[in-house]
């Protein structure tokens, strides 16, 4: 099961603009299945915890900045091959490098304001939806 999951956030710049409800329906179209979804915001050491990977990038703190100063939306996905598949639906880290038609590259404002996050790899995608969400809040229709 745990192979056919990813999960994403719609990123405080994305969630600020008003982009979150045309970025799910890319989401749900792309025919990805919500199997858990929440409103929520990180603070500073919440932020620095989930993207604790990349605390030696010169980006780090900027980044940690970033993802707490507004309201993000978390969820978990379900679809065959949900994690390389979800990465091509959100296009390359940064939106100048993002193939047309991706949301990164309708949505985007900057290589750190990318609008959404994706899992690179099925383990993180486990961790990661854990971090979010409780057994009881997962979905499993
Ligand atoms: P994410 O993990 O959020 O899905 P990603 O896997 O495409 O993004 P990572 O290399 O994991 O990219 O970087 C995590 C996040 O850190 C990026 O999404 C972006 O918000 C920020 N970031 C990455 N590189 C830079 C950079 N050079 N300058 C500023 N911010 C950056
Ligand atoms: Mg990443």
């Amino acid at each position: 099961m745990a192979t056919n999951r990813t999960f994403t956030m719609i990123k405080p710049d994305a969630f600020g603009e008003g982009n979150s409800g045309a970025i799910l329906k890319m989401i749900e179209e792309a025919g990805f299945k919500i199997i858990a979804l929440k409103l929520t915001q990180l603070n500073e050491e919440l932020a620095g915890k989930f993207y604790e990977v990349h605390k030696e990038r010169p980006f780090y703190k900027d980044l940690c900045d970033y993802m707490s100063s507004g309201p993000i939306i978390a969820a978990i996905l379900e679809k065959d091959n949900a994690v390389a598949d979800f990465r091509k639906l959100i296009g390359a880290t940064n939106p100048k490098e993002a193939e047309k038609g991706t949301i990164r590259k309708l949505y985007a404002k900057s290589i750190e304001a990318n609008a959404v996050h994706g899992s690179d790899s099925d383990e993180n995608a486990a961790i990661e939806g854990s971090f979010f969400f409780s057994e009881t809040e997962k979905v499993n229709a």
